[in-house]
This record gives C-alpha cells, sequence and structure tokens, in this order.
C-alpha cells in the first residue's frame, strides 16, 4: 500500500459532504499513528461500518475505532464538552478506550452560542445552508470578535470566569436586545458546569501542534479527515450557503499548526452522484422517480434528521474546483454501486449561464440562481461483479471505465480509489 511511503495523507470532500469520507478514511486509518480533525464541530456526521458494527461519529476522528492510531482534535475544531463527553461515553459503551488528545487552542461551544445559533436562524432566513442548531457559526465568530474561549480556558477558573462574563454579555446583548429573544442561559451555572467538564477533559488536553510535529519528525504517517465538502467551504463555497469553517485542504495547517510543505497525499471524496442538505441553489439537482431511486438505494436520508436530502447528478464544475483548490493528488469514487441499473446516467460538464457556457464555479449568486448544467450522458452499467475487490479495476463493467475515465478528463485528477458499497473490504485500489 502506497501510504507506507506518503507519511501525511489528507482526506477531503468533494462536493457537498456526505460523501462517504466515513469510510475512505476508515480505510486508511488502521494504518495510520494519528488520524486527526482540522475544521468544524459536532454539526459533522460519519458513519463507518466495521464487521457490521456501526460507529456513528461526530466530532472524535474515525481512527478512534481501531487500537493503534491516536485520534487527534485540531485546535480549527470547535468543541462542544458536553457532545464530546457523550461521545467518549458511547465509545466506551462499544468497548473502545479512546487514545484522544484534544488541542489546548479549540475554541469552545458555550450554551450562548448554541442561543444564539437559534435565534439567529430566522434572521438569516433563506439566506443560509440552514444551521444544525449546535452553536457552529456563533463559536467560530466569537473566535473572530476575539471574545472565544479556549480548551485551555476549562483548565484555569480565573481566566474562564473573565472570558465568560465578556462572551456572556456580548451574547446576551445580541439575543436580547437586537434579535428581542429571552436568554435562559445563565453565568453561574455555565461557569460550574464548565469547570466540570475541564477536569472530565483534562488528560486528553495537549498542544497537538507540537505532537504532531515531533511525530513527523519520527516518521510516524498522519492522516487528516475533513468534514463535510469544496462547496460548504466558507470561502470557496456557495457563500452564505456553506458551513462556518474552511473545509479546503489549505486549512489542515492553520487548524492544526501542521505545515502543509509536509503533505503528501490529498485524496479528495467524490460521489457518483450530488446529495445535498439544506438550501442553496443547485443546479443538477433531479426529482421524480429517479430522484427516489438514487435516495432509496444510496439512504440519502439526514444521519441525525433522517430528513431525505436533495439528489441531482454529478457536477463536474463543483469537482473541477475542489480539484483545484484543495490540490488534489487523486479521486476516491464512491457509491458507485448506487447507479447500478441506470440505462444512462447524465453527468454535468459546465454551467450554461444567460447563454454562455461557464466551466468554474462562479462567484456570482445571481449566476449560481441562474445556471443551467450542460448534461454530458453516459452509458450505464447493468451490475457490479460479485466479489469485484478481490478480481480489481479491469473486472469492472467497460461502461464504469468510460465513466471514470470521463471524469478524470474533464476535472484533471486521477482516480484511485473506488467504492462499491459500505463496508471496508468493498473497495478497489487502482
Ligand atoms: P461522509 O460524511 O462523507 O463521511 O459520509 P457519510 O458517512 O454520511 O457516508 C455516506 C453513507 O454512504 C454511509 O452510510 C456509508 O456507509 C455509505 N457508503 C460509503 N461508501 C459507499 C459505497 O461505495 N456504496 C454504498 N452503497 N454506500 C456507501
Amino acid at each position: 500500500m502506497k501510504s507506507a511511503q506518503s507519511k501525511i495523507t489528507a482526506i477531503v470532500g468533494a462536493q457537498w459532504g456526505d460523501e462517504g469520507k466515513g469510510k475512505i478514511t476508515d480505510f486508511f486509518a488502521g494504518q495510520s499513528d494519528y488520524v486527526v480533525r482540522f475544521h468544524g464541530g459536532n454539526n459533522a456526521g460519519h458513519t463507518v461500518i466495521v464487521n457490521n458494527n456501526i460507529f456513528k461519529l461526530h466530532l472524535i476522528p474515525s481512527g478512534v475505532i481501531y487500537e493503534s492510531p491516536v485520534s487527534i482534535i485540531g485546535n480549527g475544531v470547535v468543541v462542544d464538552p458536553k457532545a464530546l463527553l457523550s461521545e467518549i461515553s458511547y465509545l466506551k459503551e462499544k468497548g473502545i478506550e479512546p487514545k484522544l488528545l484534544v488541542s489546548d487552542r479549540c475554541h469552545i461551544i458555550m450554551p450562548y452560542h448554541i442561543e444564539l445559533d437559534s435565534a439567529l436562524s430566522g434572521h438569516q432566513a433563506e439566506l443560509a445552508a440552514g444551521s444544525t442548531g449546535r452553536g457552529i457559526a456563533p463559536v467560530y465568530a466569537d473566535k473572530m470578535f476575539r471574545n472565544g474561549i479556549r480548551m485551555i480556558d476549562l483548565l484555569e477558573p480565573d481566566i474562564l470566569k473573565q472570558k465568560l462574563e465578556k462572551g456572556y454579555a456580548f451574547a446576551k446583548g445580541i439575543i436580547e436586545k437586537s434579535l428581542n429573544k429571552k436568554m435562559i442561559s445563565e453565568p453561574r451555572s455555565i461557569f460550574q458546569d464548565y469547570i466540570d467538564f475541564g477536569i472530565k477533559l483534562k488528560d486528553y488536553v495537549s498542544d497537538t501542534s507540537v505532537e504532531l510535529y515531533k511525530a513527523h519528525q519520527n516518521g510516524k504517517s498522519i492522516l487528516f479527515e475533513g468534514a463535510q465538502g469544496i462547496s460548504l467551504d466558507v470561502d470557496h463555497g456557495i457563500y452564505p450557503y456553506t458551513t462556518s469553517s474552511n473545509t479546503a485542504a489549505g486549512h489542515i495547517s492553520t487548524g492544526t499548526g501542521v505545515s502543509f510543505r509536509d503533505i503528501d497525499r490529498i485524496i479528495g471524496v467524490v460521489k457518483a452522484y450530488l446529495s445535498r442538505v439544506g438550501e442553496s441553489p443547485l443546479p443538477s439537482e433531479i426529482d421524480g422517480e429517479m430522484a427516489e431511486k438514487i435516495r432509496d438505494v444510496g439512504g440519502e436520508y439526514g444521519t441525525t434528521t433522517g430528513r431525505p436530502r436533495r439528489i441531482g447528478w454529478l457536477d463536474l464544475v463543483q469537482v473541477r474546483q475542489a480539484v483545484r483548490v484543495n490540490g488534489l493528488t487523486e479521486i476516491a469514487l464512491t457509491k458507485l454501486d448506487v447507479l447500478n441499473g441506470i440505462k444512462e446516467i447524465p453527468v454535468c460538464i459546465d454551467y450554461e449561464i444567460d447563454g454562455s457556457t461557464v466551466s468554474e464555479m462562479p462567484a456570482s449568486l445571481t449566476m449560481y440562481r441562474n445556471a443551467k448544467p450542460v448534461y454530458k450522458t453516459l452509458e450505464g452499467w447493468d451490475s457490479i461483479p460479485d466479489n469485484i475487490w478481490d478480481k480489481g479495476f479491469n473486472a469492472l463493467p467497460k461502461e464504469i471505465h468510460n465513466y471514470i475515465d470521463f471524469i478524470e478528463q474533464a476535472v484533471g485528477c486521477s482516480v484511485k480509489i473506488i467504492s462499491v458499497g459500505p463496508q471496508r473490504h468493498e473497495t478497489i485500489i487502482r
């Protein structure tokens, strides 16, 4: 396996999230010494299935399921300590003692961030992706306002008190004066709860940038696990229908304190079609019977909410941007099995906007709203041979070879990993 030479590998989403990153990360995680998250919070959701055991993780990297790797929550991640403690308990109940380190520089989600999140969602109305209501946007905003509370502060009561007074007063002002809502949380009980969280989490807290630096110096292998996808990146995505963090590989450096010069492989996970949770225009969206079929076969329902996801054909304008912005060295193409039996598969190669052909994602919301997909229709395949993972890439139907060649040509990046089922072994390495 290549990763024996490549010491640092990153896995990122090349669409709207839910591409199957959990499975691809899990595939590499067992051979890594460290598995690291670099952005987002418990708004992410990974499903990993190992020997028919289903693990649903929101905050802790998927590597935690293995005995060997150390899981790291980097400084770019925002941490709800209550959610973290409950994920630790969930793992312990399943017989896993997490080998976990949490950066001392992580920003902490406070109860007033969650209150602010719900108060803000009415204010943002349609001009936002919708929120998971977990306080992610407000905690990142507080970080930039320099009102934030960091993991290390939970271990220092005097500092926590001082920062809490400032952060709480600021949030209360917005909630009560600007948004005309009543603030429910109250600083004294927050202080006590968060001091307790600090005591419980103390042994996990560490300067993870130094830890990773030393690990790299000593030739250890490190896997960075992205959450969400490129179109949700707060800079490069369809703003403001994005998440509140940078999902792109470039954020690995600032979100973990590991230099981008040291990253060897950057794998973009691309699902063979699209699904989208939340608002925003979606040029290649489809509905009707075909959408329902793909949704059902692909299990495209929200991990937490169970809500049906929107469905669309593969959009190569989006993947082209993912290749460029992330500097992808390769693509992992997932869920090809979901398209089994579809006679003709349209793939969006460009947008047509007001009579012009557009090949790159526009910044203009007007243009994106008016974008019509330009499709190339490819021949579909009936089925994938049984035990294809033992037979290898060449045994795949010729229509899948054509589908893959077409993607590679259109976006300028090789497809090296092919996933044809949710289980770890249902994977072909090319
Ligand atoms: P992530 O957020 O990108 O990690 O995506 P999810 O964890 O939500 O993964 C999407 C779902 O697809 C999970 O239930 C996976 O088990 C499943 N999955 C991943 N790869 C494949 C595949 O190749 N085929 C099928 N049928 N399911 C897959």
